[in-house]
């Protein structure tokens, strides 16, 4: 019998923490901000990011979705996260993708001020995860090691296998699975024989995008299995990449799409937020009183 790795549970417990940071901070008169930008028509999108304002709001924290519309340009959306980077009131800022045709993402990432790069978006934050130095970690691959931790499953020692590179999440889960010592295989759009490199791992993560792409021949026996793929589909479902009902049986454990990493992640951006709302806070206070030291006052 495949266990079912739902995240409601640990998304709640994030939740409920980060709420009782947001009110403390409130009660100092930081009320933290995140502020979502997009410029996209994708309804998925719109349906994810609804899903972001909401938690927030469940959270005390307040939330901006600043909708650029889809015919924007680098320059606006450059515009807008240097003016948010700079905006005292906000705390998080997150880059919606997918963007415009044509805008140039790499350019946008580094705009994002690193202090509020709660989706770690900025290769900063990647160099610096990679480099083991703190740092918002990309929330759905943090959401990935956190599901494991809450299941109790450790990575200590195990095989792994990721498929996907992508610099949001393949390659993040790759280097923090091997940060908590996992021996580990990444897959991607040019292996050639995907099977060779996922079916002897013990715990297979995929972030493709492709729905069904995982079958029972992807999959050890026993093997714990996280589906990060969710593709919306036209009638309003969302589908994982993994063929669940083809791999119920053979897995030992896998996460439901949806309903396992996606409230974990979004949870996790919520939480980032007040770190940093945190984090600013204590900056400013320690930047005014060493202010106040060197003009002796
Ligand atoms: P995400 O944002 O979910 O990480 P991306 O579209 O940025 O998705 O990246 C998709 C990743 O999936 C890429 O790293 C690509 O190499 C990988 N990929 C695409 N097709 C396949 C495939 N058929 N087999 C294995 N990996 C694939």
């Amino acid at each position: 019998m495949t266990r079912s790795l739902g995240g409601a549970e640990l998304a709640t417990s994030i939740r409920h923490d980060a709420s009782v940071a947001a009110a403390a901070l409130t009660d100092l008169g930081i009320r933290p901000r995140l502020a979502v930008v997009l410029a996209t028509d994708d309804e998925s999108t719109a349906w994810y990011v609804r899903s972001i304002a909401a938690a927030a709001k469940r959270t005390g924290i307040l939330c901006d979705i600043v909708d650029l519309g889809a015919s924007a340009t680098t320059g606006q959306i450059h515009g807008t996260l240097v003016e948010l980077g700079h905006d005292p009131d906000v705390h998080g800022i997150i880059l919606q993708t997918p963007l415009p045709d044509g805008t140039d993402l790499d350019a946008l990432r580094e705009a994002i001020n690193p202090a509020k790069d709660v989706d770690g978006a900025n290769p900063v934050s990647l160099g610096r995860l990679v480099a083991r130095l703190p740092a918002f970690a990309p929330a759905t691959a943090q959401a990935v090691i956190e599901l494991l931790d809450h299941h109790g499953i450790s990575p200590h020692g195990r095989t792994a296998a990721v498929v996907g590179r992508s610099t949001v999440v393949g390659s993040p889960v790759a280097h923090l699975l091997v940060q908590r010592n996992a021996t580990v295989t990444v897959c991607h759009r040019h292996t050639t024989d995907l099977a060779a490199g996922t079916r002897d791992a013990d715990i297979l993560v995929v972030a493709v995008g492709i729905p069904g792409l995982i079958t029972a021949d992807h999959v050890a026996d026993g093997a714990v299995v996280i589906d990060v793929g969710t593709t919306a589909t036209a009638d309003g479902r969302l589908l994982g990449d993994v063929d669940a009902a083809g791999v119920d049986r053979r897995a030992g454990a896998l996460t439901p799409v949806p309903g396992g990493v996606g409230p974990v992640t979004t949870a996790l951006l919520i939480a980032h937020t007040v770190d940093a709302a945190a984090t600013q806070h204590a900056q400013t206070r320690s930047d005014s009183v060493l202010a106040g030291f060197r003009s002796g006052v």
